[in-house]
C-alpha cells in the first residue's frame, strides 16, 4: 500500500511519547503505526531506585502498555529486536520480520563497564523491573545468608559503583530499608556497610557544589561511607579491588558508573560514540533521513559543544519532537529543530529527601522532595491522565 509505515523500537521514554503524540495527530489513514518492546508493559526507570533497594514494589514502577497507547491507532508488538538492517529498511525481531518507511529507536542505554574486568559478570545492574527484582531479593537474601555465617560480614556490605544519579539515588533508598532489615532478621546494624566507590573527583559530577555537598552529608548521616576519587579496577565474586590494589569484600556489588548505547545501533553500522549516534538537529542519523533516533541511544550537544547526559527528560522531549517531524514528513511539510530546553533536575536521597535545580532555584530536604514527587506525578499524568496518577501516584 501507499500508507507510509512507521516503526518504533522501544516503549520507554522516548518511544511511548513518540507513540501518544502520533496517535493524536496522525488522521485515520495516514500511516501505519507499530511500536515494539520486549515486554507488554513500560517501566517508569526514574523510579527503578526504589524497588530495587526494597523500598517500594516493583509494580508500582510499570505501566501495561494497552492503558497507554490507542491499539486501534498503533500496533503494538511484544517481542525482542534481534537485528536492524536500515540497508534493507527492515527490523529483525526473534520472531518475525517487520519492515518500515520511517524507524524510530528508542531502545534505552545498556550498562558502561569501561572494560573493568568482572564487572559485566558479577556486578548488577538497575536498568529493568527484571533487573531491580533480582537485586531486592538478593539483597534480603545476604541478610538471611549472614545469619546462618555471621563470620561472613561481606554478606552485610553494599558496594555501589557510581555516584551519579542513579547510584546516588539508590543509596538513599537502600540506607532507609536497611534498619528495617536488620530489625526483620535480628542484625546488629553497625554490622552493615554501604560503600559508595566513584572515580571522578566529586559524586553527582555537574550538579551544583554546594547542593552535592549537602546530599554527602545526608547519606553520610544515614550511614553511607564514599570512596570519591577512588576508581574499581577489578570486580569479582568475593567483591572489588580498587585503587592501589585494595580489596573490599562484598557479595553485592551494583554498577551505575555509566550507560552506553544499545548494542543492535552499531551493529547496525550506524556511526557510533559509546554505542550512541549523534543525530541531526531534526533527531535523525546522519545519512539515514528516515531514521530518528532517540534517548539513551542519542547524542546531543548543548550550545558549547558538550554532551548532555541521556535523562528522562530529554527523551521525553525528543518524543515530541519526533513525531512532530514524522508527521511533518509525511505531510511533506517543514522539520523543526530539537533543541532541549532544561526544565530542572531533582535527585532523590530517599525518604523526605532530595536535591535538585528547578525554575533556576536551588533545592534541598523537604521541598526537593516534595519537587521530585510532583515531577514524577506529571510524567504519570502526561502519559496516562488522571485515572494512571490515581492508580501510581500514591505510591511515588
Ligand atoms: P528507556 O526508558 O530505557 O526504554 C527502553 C525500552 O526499550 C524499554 O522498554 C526496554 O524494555 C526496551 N528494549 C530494550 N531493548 C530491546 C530490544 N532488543 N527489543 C525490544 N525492546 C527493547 N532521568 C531523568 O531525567 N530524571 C531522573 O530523575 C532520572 N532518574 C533515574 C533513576 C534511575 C534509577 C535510572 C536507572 C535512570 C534515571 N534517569 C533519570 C535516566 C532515564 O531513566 C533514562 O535517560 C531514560 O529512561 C531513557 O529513555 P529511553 O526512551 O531512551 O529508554
Amino acid at each position: 500500500s501507499s500508507i507510509p509505515k512507521i516503526v518504533i523500537l522501544g516503549a520507554g521514554y522516548g518511544g511511548v511519547l513518540t507513540s501518544l503524540r502520533l496517535q493524536k495527530e496522525l488522521n485515520y489513514n495516514e500511516a501505519d503505526v507499530t511500536l515494539v518492546n520486549k515486554h507488554d508493559y513500560h517501566y517508569i526507570t526514574t523510579h527503578l531506585h526504589m524497588p530495587a533497594a526494597g523500598t517500594d514494589n516493583p509494580e508500582n514502577a510499570r505501566v501495561n502498555i494497552s492503558k497507554l497507547i490507542d491499539e486501534f491507532k498503533i500496533d503494538f508488538v511484544k517481542s525482542t529486536v534481534v537485528q536492524i538492517r536500515p540497508q534493507d529498511r527492515k527490523v529483525i525481531l526473534e520472531d518475525g520480520t517487520l519492515s518500515y518507511d520511517y524507524l524510530i529507536i528508542g531502545l534505552g542505554g545498556e550498562p558502561e563497564t569501561f572494560g573493568i574486568p568482572g564487572l559485566g559478570e558479577h556486578a548488577m545492574n538497575i536498568r529493568s523491573i527484571n533487573s531491580v527484582r533480582l537485586i531486592r531479593e538478593h539483597i534480603e537474601y545476604q541478610f538471611a545468608r549472614f545469619k546462618r555465617e555471621p563470620h561472613r560480614t561481606d554478606y552485610l556490605t553494599f558496594v555501589v559503583g557510581g555516584a551519579g544519579f542513579t547510584g546516588i539515588e539508590f543509596i538513599g533508598e537502600l540506607a532507609d530499608r536497611i534498619p528495617e532489615l536488620c530489625k526483620q532478621f535480628d542484625v546488629d546494624p553497625s554490622l552493615v556497610k554501604i560503600i559508595n566507590i566513584e572515580a571522578a573527583p566529586t559524586a553527582l559530577p555537574g550538579f551544583d557544589p554546594e547542593l552535592v555537598e549537602y546530599a554527602m552529608q545526608v547519606l553520610q548521616k544515614k550511614g553511607v561511607t564514599f570512596r570519591i576519587g577512588t576508581a574499581i579496577k577489578e570486580c569479582t565474586p568475593d567483591g572489588v579491588v580498587v585503587g592501589d590494589g585494595e580489596e573490599i569484600k562484598s557479595q553485592t556489588v551494583i554498577w551505575t558508573g555509566g550507560v552506553r548505547g544499545n548494542r543492535l545501533i552499531e551493529e547496525a553500522g550506524f556511526e557510533t560514540m559509546r554505542g550512541r549516534v549523534k543525530v541531526d538537529e531534526f533527531l535523525r542519523a546522519p545519512g539515514h533521513e528516515n531514521v530518528y533516533i532517540l534517548g539513551d541511544n542519542s547524542l546531543v550537544f548543548n550550545p558549547e559543544g558538550r554532551p548532555y547526559p541521556p535523562t528522562a527528560q530529554m527523551a521525553m522531549q525528543q518524543g515530541v519532537n519526533c513525531a512532530h517531524n514524522l508527521v511533518a514528513s509525511i505531510r511533506n511539510q517543514p522539520l523543526k529543530s530539537y533543541s532541549f530546553s532544561n526544565k530542572g533536575t531533582v535527585a532523590s536521597l530517599g525518604k523526605g529527601e532530595a536535591i535538585g535545580v528547578a525554575f533556576g532555584k536551588k533545592y534541598k530536604g523537604r521541598m526537593a522532595a516534595w519537587l521530585k514527587k510532583a515531577i514524577d506525578i506529571r510524567y504519570l499524568f502526561i502519559i496516562g491522565g488522571i485515572p494512571l496518577v490515581l492508580r501510581k501516584g500514591k505510591f511515588l
